[in-house]
């Protein structure tokens, strides 16, 4: 899935509770933007291994929910929309395609790192590569529904920039894989 995408299924995920909390929606999008790109960081490392934990992720996602049911504040709002978003991601990558940047002539056998069983996951390819026409779909309905509930200008500005790149990327995908060769 593109970053853009992963960006957006955190938005989604918060925006039930923004719709709930509408005064705790400026940092629940924050924290869900800034999780859901933040596993992605770890492409310096062990790409989809370092940074993503789509088992143990849910331990941290929810203490962070409990703590901010608990004790309802910017900080905290902001804190759980984070490790949600950062589980979200690496679960999602699960449920998507691998890290290849060419799957049609070099595909890989490993979406993300269990740290549980101390083995990759197979990807399962719902969407089947980033800037699949899939992702795309994904990336846009999830980013025209999250402009509905987040309402601060600059955050509809980032959704639409977000919208734009994703429509973009997957429109150019295949030939940016070509122009960058077969071994890339
Ligand atoms: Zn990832």
């Amino acid at each position: 899935m593109m970053a853009t995408t992963h960006g957006f299924v955190a938005l989604a995920v918060v925006a039930p509770v923004a719709v709930v909390a509408p005064d705790l929606a400026t940092p629940l999008a924050v924290g869900a933007i800034l999780g859901g790109l933040a596993p992605d960081l770890d492409v310096a490392f062990v790409h989809r291994r370092t940074l993503h934990f789509p088992l143990l992720g849910a331990i941290p996602a929810a203490a962070g929910a409990a703590l901010a049911l608990a004790v309802a504040t910017p900080a905290t709002a902001g804190v759980a929309a984070f490790v949600v978003g950062a589980w979200t991601h690496a679960a999602s990558d699960w449920i998507g395609g691998g890290p290849e940047f060419d799957p049609w002539t070099n595909p890989t056998e490993r979406a993300v790192y269990d740290h549980v069983r101390d083995r990759w996951l197979r990807p399962r390819r719902w969407v089947r590569y980033d800037g699949a026409p899939e992702d795309a779909a994904l990336a846009i309905a999830l980013g025209l529904g999250s402009l509905v509930v987040f309402e601060a200008r600059w955050i509809e500005g980032l959704i639409l920039a977000g919208i734009t790149v994703s429509a973009g990327y997957a429109l150019l995908r295949r030939r940016i894989a070509a122009w960058a060769g077969p071994d890339r």
